[in-house]
């Protein structure tokens, strides 16, 4: 077959990454990085806080049975679940403001998907050695050595993955009891369930895919770049420094080349596997891993340190132009950032303080809209649901306001008070309410509830409709 005839190939075959082992500043942060998230995310779940004897006392729990999200004093309801929505929005607002300072941090530091991967890293290359040896055995034939630590390798590998992503279950069920009922082998098979289908995902997402997840799966590696400008911090090598490269001996001449020395160290610990020298690039997770080696490179030859380096577009231009390097910290992008993290923050911020111990909803019948009784007057019916978020019962007494002379009845069997809502601690009361009164001038009058608690701290109003023929 001719070139021509050739198949067209679109996907290339990945090619492993064994990142070489490295020691440096970034690399010392990245081990810092790690011990503190995976240390919030241990022992956040373990986190204890009263709330009295009627809720649980898990400072941060999502009780799916219960419909509950609790958040040290913050107590969300599913009614509430605009709030999830306002952390999520200021999460991502936070994310971008970060991005747009110092480009991926989040990624090379503090991403699930990096600390696992780093931890799966750090184990192979305990077991199976550094670089070379990693790869010799990967290529090599199998042998008992070669089975016996791939073995030990991937059983380790299942451990970290139900101990990361396996501990996920512990924000959703109260964490001393869980862990005393897997000590045990007494774990409920639903949540046993979970713990293995997480443990896998990790296994398979740190162990196999690595890399890839940041190519191909995840959406932020993809419009991240949107998030960029010329004072945006990100990993560079100094071409201007740098080239033309060539391999260089000691008491070999700079003059008329560049400093790199072309040793690869920065391509062999990159841990997705780029040349950085190819400049910037979507698979570079800002991870600092390289600028480490090219330093100590840079160091052996007696060369300034920082030919790959964290730095601005804007900071190379003014170098190569011979103006002052400033960074600007303030410009439109992380001003506009700034001000949704503060409208967004304060909003909730707001709504938090101000949140109300209970809610009314009130539903207006929609067959029939309304009905004539015998003396002429006009009855209405409504659903009324009313939420109790304190931890006592409470007895509303309900009254309506806006039609003349309207009654209120209260249908409800077993209810204390036939004028009064009954509404028991931590829970919603449904109720059918029927509004009357003598034939208002006008089809559509406004009506509104009000659910007044007897110690009248607790008021709640609703502006609803009653409908009749009008006269
Ligand atoms: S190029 Fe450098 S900063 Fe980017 S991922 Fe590779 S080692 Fe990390
Ligand atoms: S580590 Fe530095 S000197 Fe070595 S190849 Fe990379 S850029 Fe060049």
């Amino acid at each position: 077959m001719s070139d021509a005839a050739q198949p067209i190939k679109y996907f290339e075959k990945r090619e492993r990454a064994y990142p070489k082992r490295i020691w440096g500043k970034y690399r010392k942060l990245k081990w810092i990085a790690m011990i503190v998230t995976l240390g919030i995310y241990y022992l956040a779940p373990f986190l204890r806080w009263d709330r009295g004897p009627h809720a649980p006392d898990q400072a941060i729990l999502i009780d799916m049975s219960a419909q509950r999200g609790y958040f040290f004093f913050i107590e969300i309801w599913p009614q509430e679940v605009y709030y999830l929505t306002g952390i999520l929005v200021l999460a991502a607002v936070a994310l971008f403001f970060v991005t747009s300072l110092a480009g991926r941090v989040w990624c090379g530091y503090t991403c699930p998907q990096t600390v696992w991967t780093d931890l799966f890293v750090w184990v192979e290359r305990i077991i199976q050695g550094d670089r070379v040896k990693r790869m010799k055995l990967a290529k090599g034939p199998w042998s008992l050595e070669k089975i016996w630590k791939f073995a030990l390798t991937h059983s380790l590998w299942i451990v970290i993955g139900m101990l990361t992503g396996g501990a996920w279950v512990f924000y959703f069920n109260d964490a001393p009891t869980l862990l005393e009922q897997i000590i045990h082998f007494e774990v409920p098979w639903s949540v046993g369930g979970w713990i293995v289908a997480l443990t896998f995902s990790t296994y398979l997402m740190a162990g196999f895919a690595r890399e890839q997840v940041c190519m191909y799966m995840c959406p932020y590696s993809r419009f991240q770049s949107a998030m960029f400008d010329k004072e945006t911090m990100v990993i560079g090598y100094d071409e201007d420094r740098g080239e033309p490269r060539g391999r260089h001996k000691k008491g070999d001449t700079w003059e008329g080349r560049g400093d790199c020395v072309d040793c690869t160290l920065c391509v062999q610990v990159c841990p997705v596997g780029i040349d950085i020298r190819d400049g910037l690039q979507m698979e570079c997770i800002a991870c600092g891993l390289c600028v480490d080696a090219c330093n100590q490179i840079m160091e052996k030859v007696e060369r300034p340190a920082g030919l790959i380096r964290y730095d601005t577009t804007h900071n190379r231009e003014a170098r190569l132009s011979g103006k002052p390097e400033i960074t600007h910290v303030m410009r439109p992008r992380t001003f506009w950032y700034m001000s949704v993290l503060v409208v967004v923050g304060g909003i909730m911020l707001y709504g938090l303080l101000n949140r109300s111990a209970s809610e009314l909803h009130v539903l207006h019948d929609r067959n029939p809209l309304y009905v004539t009784l015998s003396d002429g007057t006009i009855r209405n019916g409504y659903d009324i649901r009313i939420l109790n978020k304190t931890h006592e019962d409470i007895l509303f007494k309900l009254s309506v306001d806006g039609v003349q002379n309207a009654q209120v009845r209260i249908q409800a069997a077993g209810n204390p008070d036939p004028s009064a809502l009954l509404v028991y601690a931590d829970s919603v009361a449904h109720y059918r309410v029927f509004v009357s009164a003598p034939k208002p001038s006008t089809a559509r009058s406004t009506l509104t509830f009000t659910a007044a608690s007897a110690s009248g701290d607790i008021i709640e109003t609703y502006s609803g409709i009653f409908l009749s023929t009008g006269r």
